[in-house]
């Protein structure tokens, strides 16, 4: 159900990231990657995000304190959001243009439903740092967003969440790789009843 709405750009996009995830499953360590650099900062701009601009620093915090590759920060005068997020009326998405960088939308449609919005903003953040849906029904994972059901109310990533974040930013080269792969719109939180039908979209391959 929640397959129809994955619709990657393109089928060469699909090709790098099929690549460049399976660069980083031969290279990432099981355990948090240990970096040779600073912490990557990634700055958001929180200023569109209406009634959610504490609940969205909050899921930026939640990552904050689990990864040490990469960090979370607002953004602050004269400096380019890498992130921008918005609060509408629709179903919370993320849309990634490359990692690290992009935009995701604060949906009401999800809230409204039940759906925890510290959860919902730090999983769409874990878009924005790399990491794909899982809908694993775990609440104990946050990419399994609205599989965890209403009644989940975790905002923090998982170990393994959060080891993938950090591999993900664990070097130069993995990054460059994860960059080219990330141009895509993840459909998150969306009821099977709000999937519009499959010949309204693109194939899904
Ligand atoms: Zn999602």
């Amino acid at each position: 159900m929640f397959g129809r709405r994955r619709t990657w750009l393109s089928v060469g996009m699909l090709a790098v990231a099929a690549a460049g995830f399976a660069q980083l499953a031969g290279t990432a360590p099981a355990a948090a990657a240990p970096s040779t650099n600073a912490a990557r900062i990634l700055y958001y701009d929180a200023s569109r995000a209406a009634e959610f601009v504490n609940v969205v620093h909050q899921g930026a915090n939640n990552w904050n304190s689990r990864v040490t590759n990469v960090q979370l920060r607002p953004v602050t005068a004269g400096v380019r959001a890498n992130i921008t997020v918005i609060a509408d009326n629709g179903w919370p998405r993320a849309i990634t243009t490359s990692l690290g960088n992009g935009r995701w939308y604060m949906g009401r449609v999800a809230v409204n439903d039940g759906h925890s919005p510290p959860r919902i903003a730090a999983h769409e953040f874990g878009h924005l740092l790399g990491l794909p849906d899982r809908r694993t029904g775990l609440c104990t994972d946050l990419m399994s967003g609205a599989s965890a059901g209403t009644s989940c109310r975790n905002a923090f990533p998982s170990a393994t969440e959060a080891s993938r974040v950090n591999a993900n930013f664990a070097s130069a080269t993995t990054s460059a790789a994860l960059a080219a792969a990330q141009v895509h719109e993840w459909e998150c939180f969306a009821s099977p009843t709000a999937i519009v039908p499959a010949a309204a979209v693109p194939a899904h391959r």
